[in-house]
């Protein structure tokens, strides 16, 4: 049921066991597993339906001198969320995301990928992926007909990324939850977190809206789920009873903010004819019905052996190509490949199928950065709310673990004798300023037994807050290199069924 939290004429909203905040891809989700429980459950949405400038406006924000998508860019503010602009490209993360490792600090998840691989089955079905076949290249080109460019168990081994088509959360699933029993307040936003005298539970949440002055909701039970960057926004801004916001006992709110750096045109191979798997190694490619695309990820071994963080790299169609009139390629990078006398042989392959330069695209695994933050600017929204303040931070070594990735892709790209591999000569001076962005906001309030360096367990429950939880990216310890939106709709049909066992207690 839709209500349009412009039109209440009250001050106090019924209560509910269960308040949602936010209706993106984590929230429609836990919304939709909750529906039928029994429980009364409402679903609070900033947003109205379909886009509109003025919600659109609270989400903007202060990204100070660095390079990065305006925050009103990258992220949605309407029924549905983000996923009314995402790609769709979507990946497990692996058993080793998830462990700590002595080379990374502030590592290890408190749960396992086997705590989480029941409900991916689940989200694949929610996001309309198949059955997962993830690390199953083989048997994908196997099916197409094509070879793999590296051997199945190179360093740097083949893997695939499935694309959902990709759903709109709010139009696939607009019928259902518009015509169930959770009560979707739409153009609301939450503005506050109100807790109990003691401070150890939410008692209810201050909601903004245009037209008319805010209402009151209490709840047994309230889960934030803005998406990476607004959760840690809302939980900030929460500063009147607990000083540094709710949870934020220990100042770890908004802190190890993580990004996937994309990295186009750090690299790029020369590949010698279709042995390198034509156009399944830079296209997207069918399969049982199914969409996937050709990736190249260091081995669970790799990563454990060499000490190394992951890096997801794709092939990009075929590059620059050479201009008879100048005599040279029409980007400048193929002079990578050698001398100008090289080059020229190059181009006649070219000219004749045999060859081809393809840029390569890589998404990075980071390392946690306590520094690298989410923090309230003094800019307020209308509501008198304060925007955030983005200080995204990467180190060099995050580039190192991808140019050593490299290195190993080039020797399996050799062995296989499919393709050369050049990395850019000035690589080293381009990052991070030629870096862009997998717009995937993770690490904001992260999952962990230690509240010293975690803002939420292993449940995704507040730490100190009996009845607070957070669905999202945002509890994300490490971010792997996957695209994040798989695993946030698993964990949050993992809450949804932690908080069935909570409501039944
Ligand atoms: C251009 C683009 C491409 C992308 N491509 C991919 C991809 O290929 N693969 C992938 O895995 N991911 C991709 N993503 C990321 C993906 O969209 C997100 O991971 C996903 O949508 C996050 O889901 P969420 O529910 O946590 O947040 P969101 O989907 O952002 O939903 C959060 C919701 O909370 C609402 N909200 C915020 N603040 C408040 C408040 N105070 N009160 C009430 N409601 C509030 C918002 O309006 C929004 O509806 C992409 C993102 C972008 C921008």
């Amino acid at each position: 049921m839709f209500i349009d939290g412009r039109s209440l004429s009250t001050n106090d909203l019924p209560a509910v066991d269960i308040a949602i905040v936010g209706a993106g891809a984590a929230g429609i989700t836990l919304a939709r597993a909750l529906a039928g429980s029994g429980a009364k459950i409402a679903l609070i949405e900033s947003g109205g339906l379909d886009w509109a400038e003025d919600a659109q406006d609270l989400a903007a924000g202060d990204l100070g001198e660095q390079t990065y998508g305006a925050l009103d860019a990258v992220r949605l503010r309407q029924f549905g969320g983000t996923t009314g602009h995402w790609g769709g490209w979507c990946r497990e993360l692996d058993a080793i995301d998830f462990e700590a490792r002595d080379h990374i600090p502030f590592s290890g998840w408190p749960i396992a990928k086997t705590d989480l691989d029941p409900y991916y089955v689940e989200a694949q079905d929610i996001l309309h992926l198949g059955t997962a076949r993830y690390h199953d290249s083989e048997g994908v080109a196997a099916e197409n007909k094509v070879t793999l460019p590296v051997a199945r168990d190179a360093a740097v081994e083949p893997v695939l990324f499935e694309f959902s088509p990709p759903i709109r959360m709010g139009e696939v699933y607009r019928d259902e939850l518009g015509n169930g029993p959770v009560a979707v307040y739409l153009n609301t936003t939450v503005a506050d977190i109100r807790v109990s005298d003691d401070r150890r539970s939410v008692t209810t949440l201050r909601l903004a809206r245009d037209g008319g002055s805010p209402v009151a909701l209490a709840a047994r039970h309230v889960v934030i789920a803005c998406g990476g960057l607004s959760n840690a926004q809302i939980l900030l801004q929460s500063d009147q009873q607990m000083a540094g916001g709710v949870g934020n006992a220990n100042d770890q709110v908004g802190r190890y903010f993580a990004e996937h750096p994309i990295l186009i045109g750090y690299a790029a191979i020369l590949s010698l004819g279709d042995a390198a798997g034509g156009p399944f190694a830079f296209a997207d490619i069918g399969a049982s019905g199914r969409r996937y695309r050709l990736a190249f990820q260091p081995s669970e071994a790799t990563r454990r052996r060499e000490s190394r963080l992951s890096t997801l790299i794709t092939i990009e169609p075929p590059g620059p190509t050479f201009d008879p009139a100048t005599g040279l390629f029409d980007r400048a990078d193929a002079r990578w490949f050698g001398p100008p006398e090289t080059i020229q042989a190059i181009a006649q392959l070219q000219a004749k199928g045999k060859a081809r330069i393809h840029m390569l695209n890589a998404g990075l695994e980071t390392r946690p950065n306590p520094d690298s933050r989410v923090l309230l600017s003094a800019d307020r929204d209308r509501f008198g709310l304060r925007r955030i303040k983005l200080d995204w931070r990467l180190t060099d070594k995050d580039l190192e673990d991808y140019l050593a990735n490299l290195a190993d892709f080039a020797k399996g790209l050799a062995k296989a004798g499919t393709a050369v591999l050049r990395i850019a000569p000035d690589a080293r001076e381009r990052f991070p300023g030629e870096t862009s962005w997998g717009n995937h906001h993770m690490g904001t309030t992260r999952m962990g037994t230690d509240p010293t360096v975690s803002v939420c367990d292993r449940d995704c429950r507040v730490h100190g807050l009996a009845n607070l939880w957070i669905a999202g990216s945002s509890v994300y310890p490490t971010p792997g290199a996957a695209n994040p939106t798989l695993t946030l709709v698993a964990l949050a049909l993992r809450l949804a069924d932690r908080l069935k066992a909570e409501l039944a207690a």
